[in-house]
C-alpha cells in the first residue's frame, strides 16, 4: 500500500466506497478478513503451493534479444504471465481470492466477466477448488463471446445473462454486486480487476504483486541492477499495478501505462464515481461514462483503478496511448522476431516499447509485462488483416 495513503482504502483522493449501507456491511467485513489473512503464514503457504503447482510460478523473465536488436537502444524484457495456467496474470488474482473464499467459508462463488476471460480464470480455479460458480456476463457479450461462455460451461461454471441496461459489463457488475448483498452469508464476490469498493483494488494488488516481485529478484540477477523502466498495458489495471507494484518506491525506474487510443481513461479522464469508487473516468457531454471500444476486449472499460488515478495525478507513473495499427503491427513483429504470440491487451505495451526502446542506450534496460498469450486472438487478427 502506498506510503502517502492517508485514509484506508484511498489513494490520494481516489479510491473509497460509494456504496449503499447493506453492501458497505459485507465490504468491511470482506476487508477485515483479507487484512486478517493476507500475512498469516498458512494462507501463504497454501497460495504459494498453488501458484507453484497449478499456475505455474514462478514463470521467466525472458530477454528478449532478436528484438531488442532489431528495436535498438535497450535491453528488452518480457514478463511472460502468458505463460500461466489459462494464459494470463487474471489467475494470480483468481487463486488468491478464491483462497481468501474458503477461509471465510463461502461455498459458492459469484464474478462479472465482460470479453469472458476474468470467467474463464474463475470457472476454472472453481471447478479445481470445488466451489460452485455463477458468473453475470451481459447478454450483448454473451453473444459476442460464445466460445468463451462455453468454456465456462465446460468447467462446471453457471453463466447468467444479464439484459438490463446496455447487457454490458457495466450491468454485470450491478448484478453480481446485489448477488452478494442478498447472499454474502454463503457467497463470495470475485472481482476481476484492480477498480471497484474497497477493499478490492488493495486485495487485487496485492494478488497480482507476485508479477513484480518476482521480475524484481529477476533483473536484479540478470543484470545487477534495477530496471530503466516498467511497461503494462491498462484495462482495469491488475496487471500493471501488479507489475509496478515493487517499483513504486524506486524513483529511478519509470513506471509506464499504455491504453488504447480509443479508451485514453488516463489519458483524457476526469475525477468521478463509477461502480461504487473515485477514479479517473470517461465522461460523455451529459456527465455519463462514456462507450469505449477496444479492439482487445480486456481494456475496454470506462474507468480506471483508483492507484492508477493517483499515480498519474502525483506524477509517478506516466500514461500513454497507442493506435490499433500500431498494435497490431507490434502483434505480428512480436510473433515472427521472438516466437512469442501477445494477446492483444499486452501488444499495446510492447507498441510503446517499441517507441521508446530506441531512444534510450544499449546500457539500459526496460521491462515489458506481457500480461497473456495471443491465442485468443488469432482469429480476430486473421479477420482483421483480411
Ligand atoms: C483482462 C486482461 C487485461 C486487462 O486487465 P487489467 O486489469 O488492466 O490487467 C490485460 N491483458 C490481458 C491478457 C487480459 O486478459
Amino acid at each position: 500500500m502506498s506510503h502517502d495513503q492517508l485514509q484506508e482504502g484511498y489513494f490520494g483522493e481516489f479510491g473509497g466506497s460509494f456504496v449503499p449501507p447493506e453492501l458497505q456491511e459485507v465490504l468491511s467485513y470482506l476487508n477485515e478478513q483479507f487484512k486478517k489473512y493476507k500475512d498469516e503464514p498458512e494462507f501463504n503457504k497454501e497460495l504459494h503451493y498453488y501458484l507453484r503447482e497449478y499456475v505455474g510460478r514462478e514463470n521467466p523473465l525472458t530477454y528478449a534479444q532478436r528484438i531488442s536488436e532489431a528495436w535498438g537502444g535497450a535491453k528488452v524484457y518480457l514478463k511472460r504471465e502468458d505463460l500461466n495456467h489459462t494464459g494470463a496474470h487474471k489467475i494470480n488474482n483468481v487463486v488468491g481470492q478464491i483462497l481468501l473464499a474458503k477461509r471465510m467459508g463461502a461455498k459458492r462463488v459469484i464474478a462479472e466477466t465482460g470479453a469472458g476471460q476474468h470467467g474463464v480464470a474463475t470457472a476454472t480455479a472453481c471447478a479445481m477448488f470445488n466451489m460452485d460458480c455463477e458468473i453475470y456476463m451481459g447478454a450483448e457479450d454473451i453473444r459476442r463471446q460464445s466460445l468463451n461462455v462455453f468454456r465456462m460451461e465446460l468447467l462446471g461454471a453457471k453463466v447468467i445473462p444479464v439484459s438490463k441496461g446496455q447487457g454490458r459489463l457495466k450491468d454485470a457488475v450491478d448484478e453480481a454486486l446485489n448477488d452478494l448483498v442478498q447472499n454474502y452469508k454463503n457467497t463470495f464476490y470475485l472481482l476481476g480487476s484492480a477498480v471497484g469498493p474497497h477493499p478490492f483494488p488493495s486485495m487485487v494488488k496485492h494478488f497480482q504483486s507476485i508479477i513484480s516481485e518476482e521480475s524484481k529478484r529477476q533483473i536484479l540477477e540478470k543484470e545487477g541492477r534495477l530496471p530503466d523502466a516498467v511497461i503494462a498495458c491498462v484495462g482495469g489495471g491488475s496487471n500493471a499495478i501488479g507489475a509496478f507494484a515493487h517499483y513504486i518506491d524506486e524513483p529511478s525506474v519509470r513506471l509506464i501505462g499504455v491504453e488504447p487510443d480509443q479508451a485514453p481513461t488516463l489519458t483524457e479522464g476526469v475525477p468521478g464515481i463509477i461502480h461504487g469508487f473515485k477514479c479517473l473516468v470517461l465522461l460523455d457531454e451529459e456527465g455519463n461514462p462514456k462507450p469505449t471500444y477496444s479492439i482487445a476486449a480486456g481494456l475496454d472499460y470506462p474507468g480506471i483503478g483508483p492507484e492508477h488515478s493517483h499515480l498519474k495525478v502525483s506524477g509517478r507513473a506516466e500514461y500513454t496511448t497507442v493506435s490499433n495499427e500500431e498494435v497490431l503491427a507490434a502483434f505480428q513483429e512480436l510473433s515472427r522476431v521472438e516466437g512469442i504470440i501477445p494477446a492483444l491487451e499486452s501488444a499495446h505495451a510492447v507498441a510503446f516499447a517499441k517507441k521508446l526502446a530506441p531512444t534510450l542506450t544499449n546500457d539500459q534496460v526496460i521491462i515489458i509485462n506481457l500480461s497473456g498469450r495471443g491465442d485468443k486472438d488469432v482469429e480476430q487478427v486473421f479477420d482483421m488483416l483480411k
